[in-house]
Formats: C-alpha cells, sequence, structure tokens
C-alpha cells in the first residue's frame, strides 16, 4: 500500500504505527481529520488477516467517526484505533498500559473509548496513563453503557422518518419491526411500547426475546421472518449489511430506521430501497446517540444535557431529508453531504485545523 498516496485521496491528517515487544501491543491510531476539534473514536481489538487488513479497517472507520461526529453537530472530529490481536486469547494489562502512553503522547489531539474487543475495564488501565479517554464506568463520573442514549436517539430519528414518510411523527398504532433486542434494542422496544407502537421482535438469544415478550408484549417471529413481516417500520438492531438484494426485495416497511452500524450492504442499495419506495433513516446519523453522550463528558458528565442533545438527532435527520429533496439526492448522500457541509463551515471560519483539548 502506497500510505501517503492512500492518506491524500481522503485527507487523513496522521497515522501513528504503536509497538510494544514486551507487551505484544501492535496497534494503529488514524486520525482523519480534527477540523471540528478532537478526534473521538474507539480502541478495537480484532484478529485481522494481515497488516494491511488492519490498516485498511483504522482508515475505514476513522474517516466513519468524522462524518458521524459532524453530523451529529460535534465539535469532535474522527479517529479510530485497531489493536492487532485477538480479543479473547491475547489481551494482557500491559498492552493497554502501553496503549495509554501513546494516546497521552498525542496530548488530545485523539481521545479513544471502548469499541469491539475492548471493554470498559481495558479503558480503566489506559486511563492511568492517559485523560484522553472516555466511556468510563459511571462511578468514575463518566458516562456510562451508551446504549440507552443510542435508543433514545434512535427513538427520536424514528419518528423524524415517521413524520416525512407518514405525515406523522407519532408512532402509537404503528408496527414496527425490531431485528435484534440486546443492549439498544430493548431500550428502543421500551421507547416504542409507551408510545403506543406495536412491535414484531427477532432475535438469536432466547432469554433477550422472552424479555420484550413479557414486558412489551412483542410478536415474536424468526430471524429469517422479521425482513418480510408486516410492518410500517424495520429497525435493524442487530448486524451490519442487512439491507441487500435479498432482503430488500421482501421488506413490507415503508421505512428503515435502526441502530445498527453499515446498515446499507453497498452504496447501491440505498437507490434499491428508494426505488421500492422506501424511506431510509441514514445509520450514522440516527445512531449518533452514544457517542453524543461520550462527548458530554468533556467538560463533566450531566446526563439530562447530554439526553437534550441525543434529541438534536431529530433535527438532523430533518436536515437530511431536507438536503435529499432539494439537491434531489438519496439520505444516505444526504447524509455525507450534512457532515462535510458542517466541515466545510468550520474550515471556512477557523481557517484550518485544530484538534487539541489543551
Ligand atoms: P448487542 O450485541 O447487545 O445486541 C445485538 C443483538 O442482536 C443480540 O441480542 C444478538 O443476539 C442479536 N442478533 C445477532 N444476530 C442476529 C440475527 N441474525 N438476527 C436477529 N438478531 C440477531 O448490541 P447492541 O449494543 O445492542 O448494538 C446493536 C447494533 O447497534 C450493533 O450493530 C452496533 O454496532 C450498533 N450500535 C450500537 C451502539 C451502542 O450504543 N451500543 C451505538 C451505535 C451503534
Amino acid at each position: 500500500m502506497k500510505l501517503f498516496e492512500v492518506m491524500e485521496k481522503d485527507d487523513y491528517e496522521q497515522v501513528v504505527f504503536c509497538q510494544d515487544k514486551a507487551s505484544g501491543l501492535k496497534a494503529i491510531i488514524a486520525i482523519h481529520d480534527t477540523t471540528l476539534g478532537p478526534a473521538l473514536g474507539g480502541t478495537r481489538m480484532w484478529n485481522y488477516a494481515s497488516e494491511e487488513e488492519a490498516l485498511t479497517d483504522v482508515l475505514r472507520l476513522a474517516r466513519g467517526m468524522t462524518y458521524k461526529n459532524a453530523a451529529a453537530g460535534l465539535a469532535l472530529g474522527g479517529g479510530k484505533t485497531v489493536i492487532i490481536g485477538d480479543s479473547k486469547t491475547a489481551k494482557n494489562e500491559a498492552m493497554f498500559r502501553a496503549f495509554g502512553h501513546y494516546v497521552q503522547g498525542l496530548s488530545g489531539r485523539y481521545i479513544t473509548a471502548e469499541d469491539v474487543g475492548t471493554c470498559v475495564e481495558d479503558m480503566e488501565i489506559v486511563s492511568e496513563h492517559t485523560q484522553y479517554v472516555a466511556g468510563l464506568g459511571k462511578s468514575r463520573g463518566s458516562s456510562g453503557d451508551p446504549s440507552p442514549a443510542t435508543a433514545y436517539g434512535v427513538y427520536v430519528g424514528m419518528k423524524a422518518a415517521a413524520r416525512e414518510a407518514f405525515g406523522s411523527d407519532s408512532l402509537s398504532g404503528l408496527t414496527v419491526a425490531v431485528q435484534g433486542v440486546g443492549h439498544v434494542g430493548y431500550y428502543l422496544c421500551k421507547h416504542l411500547h409507551q408510545e403506543g407502537a406495536r412491535i414484531v421482535a427477532a432475535d438469536l438469544n432466547k432469554e433477550a426475546l422472552a424479555r420484550v415478550e413479557a414486558e412489551f408484549g412483542a410478536a415474536i417471529v424468526s430471524p429469517d421472518a422479521i425482513y418480510g413481516a408486516a410492518c410500517d417500520i424495520y429497525a435493524p438492531c442487530a448486524l451490519g449489511a442487512t439491507l441487500n438484494d435479498a432482503t430488500i426485495p421482501v421488506l413490507k416497511a415503508k421505512v428503515v430506521s435502526g441502530a445498527a452500524n453499515n446498515q446499507l450492504k453497498e452504496p447501491r442499495h440505498g437507490l434499491a430501497l428508494a426505488e421500492r419506495g422506501i424511506l431510509y433513516a441514514p445509520d450514522y446519523v440516527i445512531n449518533a446517540g452514544g457517542v453524543i453522550n461520550i462527548a458530554n463528558e468533556q467538560g463533566g458528565y450531566n446526563e439530562e444535557r447530554a439526553y437534550l442533545q441525543v434529541a438534536n438527532i431529530r433535527q438532523n435527520l430533518e436536515e437530511v431529508f431536507r438536503i435529499a429533496a432539494v439537491e434531489k439526492m438519496l439520505p444516505h448522500e444526504a447524509a455525507d453531504r450534512l457532515a462535510e457541509n458542517r466541515l466545510a463551515n468550520a474550515k471556512s471560519l477557523a481557517g484550518g485545523k485544530s484538534g487539541c483539548l489543551c
């Protein structure tokens, strides 16, 4: 890979390779853009088949965080870390201590947090060596589990999508098919039930299903049947890439709005949804509640203030739908435009990049 060519193409600022022989740490920190503020993005630990695969992934994820944070209206840029290794067998304490030193060395240009393969306990170790880590336990005055905030953001975003598609933001009497009733899906079902929506749910986990059946009267269907379930709204809250050639033709929903990351298998599936008259609420706009919640740790976490900001996801989605209508774009393209507009405005105001908390 010609690294500088790749960095130049999507305008990455910095890539840091972190190696510590004693602990076995092999990590890559990618900072995509700090125009709006320090780059915030979690640390993923994954057993990559090659260093090139790890590099490709961290670059993709860091850029994704720039767009997500910008579309959310946060004063934060985009970054990400990957640690190469199997999180079940290759983790050790010294590795996270060494990683903490590397994060501290960036002097606040990058703020880390947990992600796939890392957990709050790992970040507690990192925090002994750097203040630039977010999402620690609530006992540390931190924001805690992001899932309830993510679910609340999906709920308010779903209301914006319902208004766009059905002319009313009330979800009462509508049927929502929720795929995955884990951390986010469960709290989403709670909001839906409170508003009087009917819930159809699928999950691989029988206990999780039994809980939403008992608490919210959810009708249970098999994992394969969720796509074709009779409903108004499909809420993917489990896996990525569930909007694809096999599923889009069978969807009965008129709206897709859920928490999962990377819902469109390929960008062309955004067009396939539109051709079937299905409104898509872009994933990284509607599922930003967790990152908005974590961002509120800057200057001291306050839950009430954080949730008021999460509620802005509704306005962000309305803006996405407005751009899509005016510019004759698909919603996922309009989401990118929203993020790019915010970046361009900040660049023209600041005359350059910032990215330091101090
Ligand atoms: P989770 O692991 O707690 O829940 C996912 C649920 O989906 C589990 O109960 C699992 O059994 C179920 N599942 C897996 N495969 C399935 C299948 N084929 N059919 C039906 N159900 C299936 O995860 P989560 O934290 O609730 O996150 C859900 C999604 O939202 C993920 O894609 C995640 O990346 C995304 N997301 C989460 C957050 C957050 O704050 N947790 C923030 C942004 C995005």
